[in-house]
């Protein structure tokens, strides 16, 4: 406490020197504190504090006289940024914080980073009417005084939906597929939309799992989250979003729509529901319809073995993982053609279920069949949301 012997000639100004007992006492700022203590000297020791002015100081050299000019270089670089909520964040240089360091107290002093953050925030909302918001702000600008220059970092926009694909060439995301035709990918679809209607400047598709691209996606839908990054604009219309997409004729649909948070993101990742595929199984002879229910019906409820197919060990380590079929079924023979369906665990490979992967996966309907069954189209026509499983 009686530090504050070394305030007169210490080379601070009134500002700083309050800020030094900064957090204690409540509804009066840093200044007032400055002239209390400059009060009390004077009362008890008979003594005039000699306080520097605030341009002269060691600790702020007179930045808080300049924060209007910070606040409007932030307004004229948001300038084209929607945000309800923000944070500020600064820089100083090594000389101040190591000033400070040596005369603050970390049990009652208060920073002149976090001052100078709070009283710029204070200015800003004032001008914007946007709120302070420290854990999860749209925006956050960086001041850094050493340069006086500023950073701005905009809050990914995340749109939650579920999507319906309707064709065999389109991938989920950009990466993945490098075929010489290339279609675009639900990603670059869903992505050009949003970007046209947010201003972003690049955009993710994160899906709840992913089928080939040769999979069409039917049924109820698949769980994804959007991500555009950088928008401009946060409060677009969802229903133009789900218009535009779904007018494009592009093969997909897209419904469900609704704003979301980063943190689904992970817990949409995390997903792994139960699915229903329905095959088209191609034989090269005629197939015996009954032999095929037979080994259709044998199939429901196993637990497979699964080492990762062949067609994929190039990208993914090579695993043995079990997976339960819950449900095969045929639903339709002609010649050398067969219909099935089958409600499996996530992470099952249908195809190599259906073909044995030469003897990777087992049991496998080929296998169960006791000759050669490939898939040629393969649909999934169900996914089980409201199902917990394990
Ligand atoms: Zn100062």
């Amino acid at each position: 406490m009686w530090r504050i012997f070394d305030i007169p000639g210490s080379g601070l100004c009134m500002r700083c020197a309050g800020r030094i007992y900064g957090r204690l006492g409540t509804g009066i700022d840093n200044p007032t504190r400055g002239a209390i203590i400059k009060f009390i000297f004077g009362l008890l020791w008979k003594d005039e504090i000699q306080f520097q002015d605030e341009e002269s100081c060691i600790l702020c050299h007179g930045i808080f006289n300049k924060l209007a000019v910070y606040r409007d270089m932030i307004l004229d670089l948001s300038g084209g940024y929607e945000f309800r909520t923000f944070l500020v964040g600064s820089r100083f240089d090594q000389e101040t914080m190591q000033a400070e360091e040596e005369r603050l107290n970390e049990n009652y002093s208060e920073s002149i980073k976090k001052e100078f953050n709070r009283e710029l925030g204070k200015l800003l909302s004032a001008s914007t009417g946007k709120e302070f918001e420290k854990n999860d702000p749209d925006i956050a600008f960086h001041v850094d005084t050493r340069y006086d220059s500023l950073k701005i970092q905009v809050k990914s926009l995340f749109v939650y939906g579920v999507y319906r694909k309707y064709r065999r060439d389109i991938p989920q995301t950009r990466w993945i597929y490098r075929g010489p035709e290339k279609s675009d990918s639900l990603e670059e679809i869903i992505g050009k939309k949003i970007s046209e209607l947010t201003g972003c400047t690049n955009y993710f598709l994160h899906g709840a799992g992913r089928e080939d691209v040769d999979v069409r996606m039917l049924g109820n839908g698949r769980e994804f989250i959007i991500e555009a990054w950088e928008p401009r604009k946060r409060s677009i219309d969802l229903e133009e979003l789900k218009a535009r997409v779904n007018s494009s004729e592009m093969g997909i649909e897209i419904e469900n729509l609704r704003f979301t948070t980063k943190k689904q993101v992970q817990e949409l990742k995390a997903s792994d529901y139960y699915k229903t595929y329905e095959a088209t199984v191609q034989s090269p002879r005629l197939i015996d319809a009954e032999k095929l229910k037979g080994a259709a019906r044998e199939l429901t409820g196993k637990v497979i073995y699964q080492r990762t197919p062949l067609r994929v060990s190039g990208r993914r380590s090579d695993i043995t993982r079990h997976r339960e079929v819950r449900d095969a079924l045929v639903m339709d023979v002609e010649g050398s053609t067969a219909r099935i369906q089958i409600t499996a665990q996530a992470g099952t490979y249908i195809k190599e279920l259906v073909s044995g992967d030469g003897g990777r996966t087992d049991p496998s309907l080929t296998k169960l069949y006791g000759s050669d069954l490939t898939v040629s189209e393969l649909d999934v026509v169900k996914i089980h949301r409201s199902e917990v499983n394990g």
